[in-house]
């Protein structure tokens, strides 16, 4: 199964797409977590990417999407995945479709996580996650049980991300409005674009989606 999450940031695209990753056993690919780690290698693709993402802005299609084909060959992928932050402009979508056809693949689902923009950056501005284990938490809708303390194993470091500050957050919904919800009529015309209410809990969340996916 092949499936695209779509949404603004803070939508949950993340969160949904490791709970399917489990439930499927197909693999999350997040561009913005290999962006990330390309940034933290230092390499001169995460030179590049850096100021770019920390402006809040995209890194040029090119790029991303050419990360996209090679991860998509990896053996994990063999049984589907499930895209989260890619596509996000309309040329990359055509780039995948093109990527899949070649391949003789085909995208099962698209599916919008609807949410408030009002919400989004309260949701954005307060999240962290544990750095040893991953654990994803909020300073006000999730926090820790006991303060600085990861709840699942104990670590007390955390990370947050560079780009979840409240200005950044304004320019990246902004890059969603104007460069990726035009893929909302790309994927509707294709008859793939299902939505789900991003705004209920993150459980009632998965079971929408899981009611659209079936057994897979
Ligand atoms: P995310 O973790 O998906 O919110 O992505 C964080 C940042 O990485 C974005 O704000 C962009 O700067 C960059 N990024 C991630 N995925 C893409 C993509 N498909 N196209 C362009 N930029 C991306």
């Amino acid at each position: 199964m092949r499936l695209i999450l779509l949404g603004p940031p803070g939508a949950g695209k993340g969160t949904q797409a490791k709970r399917l990753e489990e439930a499927y056993g197909i693999a999350q690919i997040s561009t913005g977590d290999m962006l990330r780690a390309e940034v933290k290698s230092g390499s001169d693709l995460g030179r590049e990417a850096k100021a770019i993402m920390e402006r809040g802005d995209l890194v040029p299609d090119a790029i991303v999407t050419a990360m996209l084909a090679k991860r998509v060959q990896q053996p994990d992928c063999v049984k589907g995945f499930i895209l989260d932050g890619f596509p996000r402009t309309v040329p990359q979508a055509e780039s995948l479709d093109v990527m899949l056809r070649d391949q003789a693949m085909a995208l099962d689902h698209v599916i919008e996580l609807q949410v408030d923009d009002a919400a989004l950056v309260d949701r954005i501005a307060g999240r962290f996650t544990c750095a040893k284990c991953g654990a994803g938490y909020h300073d006000s809708f999730k926090p820790t049980a006991k303060v600085g303390v990861c709840d699942v194993c104990g670590s007390t470091e955390f990370i947050r991300r560079a780009d979840d500050k409240a200005e950044t957050v304004s320019a990246r919904l902004e890059a969603y409005h104007r460069q990726t919800a035009p893929l909302l009529p790309f994927y509707k015309a294709q008859g793939k674009l299902r939505a789900v209410d991003g705004m209920a809990e993150m459980d009632e969340v998965t079971r929408q989606i899981r009611a659209i996916l079936g057994t897979g």
